[in-house]
């Protein structure tokens, strides 16, 4: 068959790579095999440029528009577009990195899905923090880096040729690198196995004297190293658009049964006002409207995907709750928003409506 790029949102194409991904999201999630068929049928659908600049070979889509593709491709597989967000991430931080020759040799691989790379950042954010020492500590060379430690959650880590990695300086400051995985002194441990998305090969990145130059840094080094790029913020729209996607899918569920069983109706009326007022509100964000702040967004977005999607295995009944039933699928794809990127404040108030403290 052949394939079209997609151009917008819009683009009937957009249907039709979502129906081949939720096509195969059953089997993706039982093998537990890395998404490689998924994610070439992202780079033959132009999916990969929707993220880079018109300049460098991109599509160069808007926030908006980037978020109404990635709401499209979460209801369709959740552990593909989750693998993507990782990859983004890592070539939006290239992508605003001042290192020229950097983004020369890295752009044009990346852009034409033929090399990977993702993300080792989150012991600079959400993991570890309670420890008071550096999981992966960078010391300044005279060439540059080394660095020593471990990354403990690296998405499709194996899979890539770069790993953008964050590490901290005994001074405090941070440093960004695009480390390519062949240097010596870089391993990757075994994956974890997951309650869900263990297709997504997520596992710890070690690195044991790696030796890195200046050529590879992508920010810092600085106290704030890594702010930057969108995507790179924890409990940023992102991870909201993905939730929000999750539970779009479980509705249209609630809906498609209501159609056959009245008693449905009310319940996923309910829903989709909710879901339409939610996403409402991520897309005043995506252009810069901010209707509420973005962990307010993310604790909503959490608390829907968390509800439809049960409601959606609920009205599956007992057929839901055999393994390969989508809705059985998608209640344990929605505990991942719990603890993926999850900042602070959006964990205490998700505890606090799970206590049934919340007004
Ligand atoms: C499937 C998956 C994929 C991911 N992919 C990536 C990726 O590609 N790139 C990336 O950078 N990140 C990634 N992450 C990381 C993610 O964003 C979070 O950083 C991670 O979920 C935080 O969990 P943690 O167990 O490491 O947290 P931690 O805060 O390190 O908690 C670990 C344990 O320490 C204990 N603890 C926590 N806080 C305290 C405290 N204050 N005092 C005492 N004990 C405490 C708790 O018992 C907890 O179980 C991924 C996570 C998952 C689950």
């Amino acid at each position: 068959m052949s394939n079209r790029r997609i151009q917008s949102p819009d683009d009937p194409a957009l249907d039709v790579l979502c129906e081949r991904l939720a096509g195969l999201a059953g089997d993706l999630d039982r093998s537990g095999e890395w998404p490689a068929e998924q994610l070439a049928l992202c780079r033959d659908f132009g999916v990969l440029e929707w993220f880079f600049p018109v300049e460098v070979g991109g599509q160069g889509w808007s926030e908006s528009d980037i978020v109404r593709g990635e709401l499209r491709l979460s209801a369709a597989c959740l552990t593909t577009m989750f693998v993507l967000t990782q990859w983004s991430g890592a070539c939006r931080r290239i992508v605003a990195c001042d290192n020229e020759s950097l983004r020369q040799r890295l752009i044009p691989d990346l852009i034409r899905g033929r090399e990977f790379a993702t993300l080792g950042i989150s012991h600079l954010t959400t993991s570890r923090r309670h420890l008071g020492k550096p999981a992966l500590s960078a010391e300044e060379t005279p060439h540059g880096f080394r660095l020593n430690g471990f990354s403990p959650w690296v998405t499709g880590g194996r899979h890539a040729q770069t790993i953008v990695m964050g590490a901290e300086m005994a001074d405090g400051r941070r440093v960004m690198l695009a480390m390519p995985t062949d240097l010596p002194g870089v391993r990757s441990g075994d994956d974890a196995q997951l309650v869900a998305l263990s297709a997504s090969h997520t596992g710890p990145i070690h690195c044991s004297d790696v030796l890195m130059s200046r050529d590879a840094l992508v920010a810092g080094p600085s106290e704030d190293a890594m702010a930057g790029a969108r995507g790179s913020n924890t409990g940023g729209i992102q991870t909201s658009t993905l939730a929000i996607g999750l539970a779009g899918a479980a509705i249209d569920f609630l809906f498609a049964e209501a159609e056959k069983r009245e008693d449905l109706s009310a319940p996923a009326g309910g829903f989709a006002a909710e879901l339409a007022d939610v996403r409402g509100d991520l897309l005043a964000a995506a252009v810069g409207e901010q209707r509420c702040t973005t962990q307010t967004l993310r604790t909503r977005a959490n608390s829907l995907v968390l509800r439809a999607t049960q409601a959606a295995l609920a009205a599956a009944k007992g057929t839901g709750y055999v393994v390969g039933h989508p809705t059985g699928r998608w209640c344990r794809e929605a505990l991942f928003f719990l603890v993926w990127s999850c900042p602070q404040q959006v964990m205490a108030a998700n505890l606090c409506e799970l206590a049934g403290l919340s007004e």
